[in-house]
Parts: structure tokens; sequence; C-alpha cells
């Protein structure tokens, strides 16, 4: 049906990465340097945090904001099983145990009513996610986190960008994590930046990317004295170059323009299925704003995963890019080998997920191919429907 293909993301790049690209190469210093330093300023002005440290991922850091709050083996990790899969293998990585805890059908967020009947003594954090960038509750979870005197830890791939009530996400929590992957609203090609107000958490998180070099050995942004192969903990090369700073800081310089584009996408998105009554539209709390990360429509109450997976390999069949954005985590086969989890754990996320479709979503989509991604959905969700009456 689509004359030509239509990818499931598109990065938006313009002459302005291009340019600091260059920029970076002609200067000849390609790592730790004065791009890593404004992209991090940048970011966490966004995020409305004083500090920003720049990571050469998402998941890194995440994990070095569990390492400095000193989560570790024996300690457990309250989180969500409605997530991409980093969010919860941090938490294996630091030795510790994830604790998931059901979502609410709305939002697809943790449901906030869940997380103190799963605190036990060795609860040592909350990590909370934005599911597909929606802030729902995250003001919730820091109220119960303050409560319970746990670290509310703010996985916020999915959300630069986003408020909820006001308030930007990445700043609920003691620290939030960005991540830069090409499908995410701004991209690095890979890296992520960790936001928070912590100064003492912050330097923490620089030396741990920096082979555990005390803060200032051209980590940060301050240089000391000493020497730069005094190594003061056990430390990661997390670091981000330079080129993918530089095409961060173009992204971040453009930010507003690339939001927008990817608003309107999604804005013509709920006009073409707004009536299809054969689909759950994403739901935002009118108090939060979204900068939109996918748009990921749900098949109604009934629908199987059987036929939600041939509704994806039908629109991929057609050159429309199409994912099943996500399947549970305590469900991938390490998980449940590991934990003995199996279908029924977690019914509302498990109910969610096997009936949830990524279309094709960047800012650049324009209403003729929208229209056409609409259509083929129509028609292979006709389909599956036939097909499940057999
Ligand atoms: C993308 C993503 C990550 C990981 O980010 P990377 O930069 O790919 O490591 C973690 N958590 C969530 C919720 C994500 O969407």
């Amino acid at each position: 049906m689509s004359d030509h293909p239509i990818p499931l993301s598109r990065p938006d790049l313009s002459a302005l990465e291009e340019e600091l690209v260059l920029r970076v190469m002609r200067s000849g210093r390609l790592a730790i340097g004065p791009m890593q330093e404004e992209l991090e300023a940048l970011v966490a002005e966004r995020a409305g945090c004083r500090h920003g440290v720049a990571v050469s991922s998402g998941t890194a850091g995440l994990f070095c904001v569990l390492r400095s709050l000193g989560v570790g083996p024996g300690d457990e990790v309250i989180t969500t099983p409605l997530s991409f899969v980093a969010s919860a293998n941090v938490i294996l990585h630091v030795g510790a145990t994830p604790v998931f805890v059901d979502v609410d059908p709305v939002s697809l967020n943790m449901d906030p009513r869940l997380i103190e009947g799963a605190v036990t003594d060795q609860t040592k954090a909350i990590l909370a996610v934005e599911a597909f960038g929606n802030p729902a509750y995250m003001d919730e979870y820091a109220r119960i986190a303050a409560r319970l005197e746990l670290p509310l830890i703010e996985d916020s791939c999915e959300a630069l960008g986003a408020t909820h009530k006001g308030r930007r996400c990445g700043s609920f929590g003691r620290a939030g994590v960005f991540g830069f992957y090409p499908n995410k609203q701004i991209t690095t090609g890979e890296g992520g930046v960790i936001v928070t107000d912590d100064s003492r958490l912050a330097d923490q998180c620089r030396s741990l990317r920096n082979q555990g070099r005390p803060v200032g050995m051209g980590s940060g942004a301050s240089a000391r004295t000493g020497s730069w192969l005094s190594h003061e903990r056990l430390g990661y090369n997390f670091r981000l170059s330079e080129v993918c700073a530089a095409i961060g800081v173009g992204q971040m310089r453009r930010f507003d323009e690339i939001v927008e584009k990817r608003r309107a996408t999604a804005e013509r998105y709920t006009r073409c299925l707004l009536d299809h009554g054969d689909l759950v539209l994403p739901t935002i709390d009118a108090r939060s704003e979204m900068t939109w990360f996918v748009f990921v429509v749900r098949l109604a109450a009934g629908f199987t995963a059987d036929q939600r997976n041939a509704v994806i390999e039908g629109m991929r069949n057609h050159g429309i890019g199409a994912a099943d954005y996500f399947p549970c985590i305590h469900l991938m086969p390490f998980y449940r080998e590991k934990f003995g989890f199996r279908e029924g754990n977690f019914p509302i996320a498990e109910s969610v997920s096997q009936r949830t479709l990524a279309l094709p979503f960047f800012g650049e989509l324009g209403m003729r191919d929208v229209e056409l991604v609409c259509q083929t959905l129509s028609v292979m969700i006709d389909r599956a429907k036939l097909r499940g009456r057999e």
C-alpha cells in the first residue's frame, strides 16, 4: 500500500549538527572537551536541575546513579515491569534485585497504590520510568519515596522536556537519567545525561564514568591537582565522545523545534485514529505535557497477542515500521529463569503489553504518510479480526 518504506523512527538531524561535528574534528579534541560540558548544561537546564553528567548511554547513567547511591548485593529496588529492559537490567548489573509492581492501565506507569506493599527491609530505592514518555504520577512517587525515606531514581530516558503539574521530568527524584539512542526525542548516536541537584552524587557519577578518577581529572568542570593515574574508586569508561556530544549540542539548541514537530505528528495520528473502535489511544493527564517519544496504540480488550503480532507483521510486509513496545520485563527468558516469574504475576502490565504496538513516529512524518499508516493499520486489524474468528 505504501509506495516507499516508512521506518519506525528517524532522527531529526540538521546542518547545525554537521557543523558542530566538523568543528570537533577540526579542533583535534575528540574526548573530554567543551561539547560534553555544553551538552551537560543544556540538558540539566531543560530538566530544571543544577548538574548534568554526560555518559555513554542511558543504561550507563542509570548504573552510575545506582552505584553512587550504594545500591548493591542484597538490596531491592522497586520498579515497573512495563518498560525497556534496561531499566530493570541496571538493578541486576549492580547485584541488587528488581521488585516489580504492576502498572496503572491508563498511564501505563507504576500504580502508586502498590508501591508501599512492595517495600521490605531490603528496599534501597524506587526506580520509576515515564512509560512512553508519560510523566503521570511522578510527583506522587516523589511523595511516597520521601515518606518511606527512599531515594527516587527517575528513568527519564523517554521523557526529555516533558512536564507534570509544571515540574520537569528528570527533576522529581534524587537523580534523573536521559538516553540519546537515535529513536529518542534527541540523539547523540549513543549517549545519555544524568541530572541531579545533589552535587556529591554528580561528582560520584563523574568519577565513575571516568575510571574512578577524582573529579577534576579532566572529567568535570574545574580542574584540581592530582595525578591522571590516581583512581579513588572502581570506575568505568562511560565517557561520551566529543563527536557524540556535538550532535547532542546541536539537537538541544534545536530542541523546541524538534519537539514541536513530534507534537504535530502525534496530533495527526490522534486525529486519524480518534474514532477507531478497535484502538485505545495514549491517554495523557491534562496536567502533563508530552514531548512524544513514540506513538503507541493498544488493540481493544479481547484482542490476543497473536492478533497483535499479525497486525505488526502485516504492516511490516507493507513497508511500514511497527513494533511490540514493550514486552514485559519479568517475562523475558532470563528473568523467568532467574526469578521464576510467569504469566499472571503482573496481570495489568501483561494484558496491556500483549496488545500494544508502536507506529512509525518522527517529526518529519507528514499527513500523507500518517494517513497511509492508519489505513494500513485498519486493514490489518480487520484481517486479524477475521482470522481471530476462524
Ligand atoms: C532507551 C531507554 C533506556 C536505555 O537508554 P540507552 O541510551 O539505550 O542505554 C533505559 N530506559 C528506558 C525506559 C529507555 O527507553
